[in-house]
């Protein structure tokens, strides 16, 4: 439930001050991955949360995405489809350029990857500033996909990354 998975998180998350550059304090979830208890608690808790009859496939967002979103698509038994940093994907891809702190980023997701109207459950690790999300969730409707949830471990609240992607709803096993 909730507040259990709440307090699993929490307790499997260690904070990696200055990574990967001064002032960012990263948080690494590895440990809650290493753990199969608690890795299977917590999946179970975002398939629970939307409904496993709710989404016909499951994005995950490179790289940790991929470790979430494909232990959801085994567990209800749907595809994954794979958010990539620029250059990886093989075939023709959409792409979608946001800002970072420094610089701009870009995502690609390949233009066959959805069937249309296909309901998609997007899923990350770290929910911070949202830049990554709003654009994950652009490329899915770009590629004929409806956003059925966005899902992510932990929530870091004063990045506001909620208030960006208003008003689609964000849902985090944990807030700081
Ligand atoms: P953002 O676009 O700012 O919301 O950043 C989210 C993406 O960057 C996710 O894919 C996260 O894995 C990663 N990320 C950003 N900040 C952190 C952090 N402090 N700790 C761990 N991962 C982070």
């Amino acid at each position: 439930s909730g507040p259990v998975t709440a307090q699993l998180v929490a307790s499997r998350v260690l904070d990696v001050p200055d990574f990967p550059k001064p002032g960012i304090v990263f948080k690494d979830l590895m440990p809650l991955f290493a753990d199969g208890a608690a890795f299977r608690e917590v999946i179970d808790d975002i398939v629970d949360h939307h409904g496993r009859d709710s989404f016909d496939v499951v994005v995950g967002i490179e790289a940790r995405g991929f470790v979430v979103a494909a232990a959801i698509a085994y567990a209800t038994g749907v595809g994954v489809v794979p958010v990539r940093k620029a250059g990886k994907l093989p075939r023709a891809a959409y792409a979608a350029s946001y800002a970072l702190e420094y610089g701009e980023a870009t995502l690609e997701v390949h233009q066959d990857a959805f069937t249309a109207g296909h309901r998609v459950l997007v899923v990350d690790d770290v929910l911070a500033t949202g830049g990554t999300a709003q654009a994950t969730l652009d490329l899915v409707e770009r590629a004929g996909g409806t956003v059925a949830g966005f899902s992510v471990l932990l929530e870091l609240s004063f990045l506001n990354g909620r208030d960006r992607l208003a008003p689609r709803a964000v849902h985090a096993l944990l807030t700081v």
